[in-house]
């Protein structure tokens, strides 16, 4: 293509409203407009590099057996009443009407269409498996849309999903959908893990493991293991923990051994000044949140040292909705008050007391003593306030033993952009998906479901490949074009030859070649070549009259002087093997 013909509108200045490094780029290099707050209009550079990606996508899930269709992003609202999620999807879903004022919601994901569907055409178990996919549009209406096409209320995803007839068909599917996934992240040139991770609000019994690509700003965390392959979301990793028993072998006080001891904390609230203030580590400390859980006040005990997790909260109350309890809620209960709560007399209250694993384990503890301006020492769990059970409720910390191994953790960011769950039957059975199985029995379908956000796999492509030194550089499966013509002088007719030439000979041996002939000054091109990303440059300059022309590889950087026939096999043989070589890159490069 003929960079003068193109509509690819650079900008010098870094626009004040991109926070990060890939969504300054995007706008940069004139791949990306915003229209509203996180929706874009992609624009050439930026819609043919969405397309390759999609390609690729589209690609390995034919390869698995996965098949394509076409869903409207409209979908009546009855169905989502039908499964229950009518309310539960909040106000991320957006809603609009008809004429006739029936409600439609536009879509934000897709069981309910393709589970209606598969419910009225699949009767057999000779119809399953099948897994059904479409790339198309999805709308959610973010509380925070940023970061460009990261977080955006419009945005492309890939989503597809498995029924089977049973559950090892359904392990099957997932696995296929698994390395699916994980040949279009290498292919796409992302450095990534997938890693263990919560089903949420899709739910889902059965598991569910995220794409992770490893960034700074990604905005999850993982714990990863340094010797086994254990990695998982924070939100998920196990906790590893060594039972009470052993713990307190040969420690058993009981209640008339000791007793709490009142001691006066003035002004003292947070951990830090707890402890520093009695010169207690904050391991020894407890506290105690207090947690809204759909409506219903709860504390959670865990050490002062830890953070509480709140997916695991919410997954042992089994609630939808938890937030810390403010003052209302506190004061129903007889004004708890906040900084001084603790563990001891909250059951007689009628809040229920959830313990975690570790702080139940803590010997001679520091709590609240639930008046303002007082804790208590010598606090023993199990013994000074009632333990039915204790669970998992923190967040596992850098370098903790790994639950399955005990080797350290590590941590590391990750920007999810892949997301695989096994549904199991929780949609089939609530819309009523079945089939008749070999004896003729009515059995209810098990379900999978897959999710890749493709557009915020361009974004984070991005953030992955530019570096300060030498800007972007695009992995060569998926650069918008492979070389970049540069002829220094615009007016010089050898040049202008020499260009001509190697752009029709690369582009008949199917390379995508940018020529930039306008007639710029060479710094502009230069600039503007590094915003794009294209991979190989060939400059066409002072010595074109001997056929020299100056070729770079920008990735390792190299620059060599050779002739424009050189020039020419060279990135015709870079071009495809780089294409080919991107299969061995990927997962694992932490
Ligand atoms: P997140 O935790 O980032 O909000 P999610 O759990 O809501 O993601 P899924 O419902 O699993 O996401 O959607 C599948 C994929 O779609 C995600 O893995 C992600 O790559 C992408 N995605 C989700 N929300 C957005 C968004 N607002 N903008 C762009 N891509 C998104
Ligand atoms: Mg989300």
């Amino acid at each position: 293509m003929r960079q003068s013909k193109m509509l690819i509108p650079t900008l010098r200045e870094v626009p004040s409203e991109a926070e990060i490094i890939s969504h300054q780029i995007m706008l940069r290099a004139g791949m990306i407009r915003q229209l509203a707050a996180g929706i874009y209009t992609y624009l050439p550079l930026g819609y043919r590099t969405l397309r390759r990606i999609e390609r690729i996508v589209r690609q390995e899930m034919d390869k698995s057996g996965a098949q394509e269709i076409h869903c409207s992003a409209l979908q009546p609202m009855e169905l989502w009443e039908q499964s229950g999620r009518a309310s539960a999807y909040g106000p991320e879903m957006m809603r609009i009407s008809d004429r006739h004022e029936r409600q439609f919601a536009l879509g934000p994901t897709h069981e309910e269409v393709f589970t209606t569907h598969v419910k009225n055409e699949v009767r057999s178990y000779r119809q399953l498996p099948l897994n059904l996919y479409q790339i198309q549009t999805k709308y959610r209406d973010e509380i925070r849309p940023r970061f460009g096409v990261m977080r955006a209320r419009e945005f492309v995803m890939k989503d597809a999903y498995s029924f089977d007839a049973s559950l090892e068909g359904l392990d099957m599917s997932y696995q296929a959908m698994h390395d699916a996934y994980h040949r279009i992240f290498t292919r796409v040139g992302l450095n990534f893990r997938a890693v263990d991770a919560d089903a949420g609000a899709i739910g889902g019994e059965g598991g569910s493991q995220e794409f992770m690509a490893l960034s700074e700003i990604g905005e999850d965390t993982l714990a990863v293991c340094t010797h086994c392959s254990y990695a998982a979301n924070l939100e998920k990793a196990t906790a590893f923990y060594v039972p009470l028993e052993l713990q307190s072998a040969g420690l058993s006080p009981t209640k008339e051994q000791v007793s709490p001891v009142k001691v006066a904390t003035p002004g003292k609230r947070t951990i830090e000044e707890v402890s520093s203030f009695l010169s207690v580590s904050q391991e020894q400390l407890l506290k105690t949140l207090l947690y809204e859980a759909d409506g219903e006040l709860v504390a959670v005990v865990i050490r002062g040292d830890h953070e509480a997790n709140e997916t695991k909260i919410k997954n042992v109350l089994g609630v939808g909705n938890l937030e810390l309890a403010g003052e209302a809620a506190r004061q129903k209960y007889a004004d708890l008050p906040v900084g001084y709560v603790g563990p001891i007399g909250l059951s007689d209250l009628g809040i229920r007391v959830l313990v975690d694993r570790l702080a139940a384990s803590v010997f001679d503890a520091v709590v609240g003593a639930g008046e303002v301006g007082f804790h208590l020492t010598n606090v023993r769990p199990g013994i000074h306030f009632n333990i039915d059970q204790t669970y998992d409720l923190r967040n596992v910390v850098s370098g903790e033993p790994c639950p399955n191994c005990q080797s350290p953790l590590e941590f590391y960011r990750g920007i999810e952009v892949g997301h695989i769950f096994k549904l199991g039957t929780k949609y089939s059975s609530t819309m009523g998906a079945k089939f008749l199985d070999q004896d003729g029995k009515e059995k209810v379908i098990e379900m999978g479901c897959y999710g890749i956000g493709v557009t915020r796999v361009l974004g984070t492509v991005v953030e992955q490949n530019y570096r300060d030194d030498a800007g972007l550089v695009w992995p060569m499966s998926i650069t918008p074009y492979h070389v970049q013509l540069i002829p220094v002088n615009a007016n010089d007719q050898v040049q202008q030859q020499i260009a001509a030439d190697l752009y029709e000979r690369l582009l008949a041996a199917g390379i995508d070649v940018l020529w930039d002939d306008r007639d710029e000054r060479p710094g502009v091109k230069f600039k503007d070549g590094d915003l794009i990303g294209t991979p190989l440059r060939i400059t066409i300059g002072r010595l074109a009259g001997e056929g020299i022309v100056e070729y770079k590889d920008r990735r390792s950087g190299a620059v060599d002087q050779i002739t424009w026939q050189d020039a020419l096999t060279r990135a015709i043989d870079q071009v495809k093997s780089g294409i080919m070589r991107q299969g061995n890159e990927g997962e694992g490069r932490i």
